[in-house]
Order: C-alpha cells, then sequence, then structure tokens
C-alpha cells in the first residue's frame, strides 16, 4: 500500500482480526496466521465492518488489508485524497466516502458512523495505541538493516531521522521504537508543511489535541496530502515531550524540489509528503561541509 501507513494500518487489521477469531473458537496457534484468508475466516470476518478516516494513505493501507481478508470496508476521506487513492480502493471493493472538508472532521464523522453500528471497528487515527505500535516496530527493522550495512550506531555516531509528521501518529511511534532499541545514540526530528504545522503547534503551545491550525489564522494548503491535518493526535505530545529533538517545517515549493532531487539523482520516486524529510539531510551537510 505504498506508504507508512502500512506498518500501522496492516498491524491493526491484523490485531482485530486475531482477536474476533480467538473470541470465536479458532485456534490460531494450529492454524498459520496465512491461513487468515481462508473461507471459514473470512466468513466471520464479512460480519464486521472496519472503518477508519484518512486523508489517502491510512484509508489504503487499512482499505486493502481488510478486504484482503474478508472484512467489509468503509474509507471516510477528507477532501485531500487524491483520485488514484481512491480508485484503488474501489476496485478493490472498498466503500469510500469523501467529505469536503478538513481531516479532523471527517474523523468526527467516521467515529459517528461507527459507533451506529455494533458491527463496526473503528481504527482511531488520533488516538490508537495499535497503529502506534505498528509503527515502533520500525526501530527493530533499521536497526537490523542498519547492522547488515555494517553501519555504527552510537552516541559518537548517532542516527538522525527526520519523521514527516501529520496527526504525529507514525513519526512517534518510528521514533519510540528506534529510541527502545538506540536509547540516546538516535535523534528524532519531525519535519511538517509550513501551512500545516500541526504537531508543532500543539507541542509548543502545551494544548497538543486542543488547538489545531485553523484556531490560529493559518490557512492548511498543502499538497502533502499525507500531512494534511491541522490538529495533532492525543497521545503525540504526550510520548514525545522527553523524546523528541526537535521540529521543523518546509514549504511546499522545497518540498517538490526534494521529491524532484531525489528521483534526478537517485531513481527514487516518493510522493510529495515523503520529501519534506530531506531538508534536515541536505541542511546538516551543508554545516558539516
Ligand atoms: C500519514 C503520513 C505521514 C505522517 O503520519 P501521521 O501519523 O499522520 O503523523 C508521513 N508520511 C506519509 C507518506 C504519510 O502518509
Amino acid at each position: 500500500s505504498g506508504s507508512i501507513k502500512s506498518r500501522g494500518g496492516i498491524y491493526e487489521v491484523l490485531c482485530f482480526a486475531e482477536k474476533i477469531a480467538i473470541e470465536n473458537g479458532f485456534d490460531l496457534k494450529k492454524d498459520n496466521y496465512q491461513d487468515l484468508r481462508k473461507d471459514k475466516y473470512r466468513k466471520l470476518f464479512n460480519q464486521w465492518r472496519i472503518e477508519v478516516a484518512s486523508t489517502g494513505n491510512l484509508g489504503l493501507s487499512v482499505g486493502l488489508m481488510a478486504s484482503t481478508l474478508g472484512f467489509k470496508a468503509r474509507i471516510h476521506m477528507s477532501h485531500d485524497a487524491t483520485d488514484w487513492k481512491i480508485n484503488k480502493l474501489r476496485q478493490n471493493g472498498v466503500e469510500v466516502k469523501i467529505y469536503d472538508d478538513n481531516f479532523s472532521n471527517a474523523v468526527a464523522a467516521a467515529r459517528v458512523s461507527s459507533q451506529r453500528d455494533p458491527y463496526s471497528y473503528f481504527i482511531d487515527d488520533e488516538g490508537s495505541k495499535l497503529l502506534f505500535a505498528g509503527y515502533a516496530t520500525a526501530g527493530e527493522r533499521v536497526k537490523k538493516q542498519l547492522s547488515e550495512m555494517q553501519i555504527e550506531v552510537s552516541k559518537e555516531h548517532p542516527l538522525v531521522v527526520y519523521l514527516p509528521a501529520g496527526v504525529g501518529g507514525s513519526p512517534s511511534g518510528v521514533a519510540f521504537g528506534l529510541k527502545l532499541r538506540f536509547a540516546d545514540a538516535v535523534i528524532p526530528i519531525f519535519v511538517e508543511p509550513t501551512h500545516m504545522p500541526s504537531v508543532l503547534l500543539g507541542m509548543a503551545s502545551g494544548l497538543n489535541h486542543d488547538i489545531s491550525v485553523y484556531d490560529i489564522g493559518i490557512d492548511g494548503k498543502t499538497a502533502a496530502d499525507g500531512l494534511a491535518v491541522g490538529r495533532p493526535s492525543m497521545i503525540v505530545g504526550k510520548y514525545m515531550t522527553d523524546k523528541l529533538f526537535g521540529i521543523e517545517t518546509v514549504s511546499d515549493s522545497d518540498m517538490f524540489a526534494y521529491q524532484g532531487m531525489l528521483t534526478k539523482l537517485e531513481n527514487i520516486v516518493v510522493e510529495p509528503s515523503a520529501a519534506v524529510g530531506l531538508r534536515g539531510l541536505i541542511q546538516s551537510k551543508e554545516i558539516s561541509e
């Protein structure tokens, strides 16, 4: 499903599938987890609907995983969602509702929709600890990859990570996972669009989830759809106070320049949201030179 959301989104769908299977008497110690795709499970899962609000990528991860296992899925998309993501979901039998509104209001609508139906499971991008735990697995994976590449990480050779932030869930989960593995040798920095500095605003003001960029007259206009959320999650401020090194902001025009550079110089194609982190890398290189 092509983004960091896979770690959290796919993980939470699998956790829910596991829970439902066990509650209904299936023995997951006997069956392989790949058996979750078999008919006997699909019939059970099909009674349930998984709902989530998304600017695009979380919906893609959750929707594709849910439909793979036979769940019904309803994705509530804010107006930022790009057409190809919506189309891909619909092609896979996922219901997509589009709101002519910002992300926070799409979340509220999704929550209400899910509460009405006892067979609906809501994945809460603004507060889910399962999403957070899924993102945190990145710590273990990155540690393995770096050691295979024989790259040392220590206080003398710190690992500085630039993490694009929307609600702050995925970057804080990743930062948390990395801190567990590398402790003080990792230096996490969040990166946000200049017109969507939601986590920066929440943490700097101390108001966290109780303030949005719209409250202080920022227009929230950015082409970084993965980061296009005006209000931080309920948990990022709490979990990150003693772990985060800093937050920086990047303009959309710089973001597009980095995206183009990455394609041209490294032949790596990423979506705009994924390119904002390059800013810190380029700046630190300039400083060290
Ligand atoms: C969602 C997303 C982020 C940020 O994750 P949050 O949990 O919203 O902070 C970063 N990059 C991409 C590509 C995304 O889709």
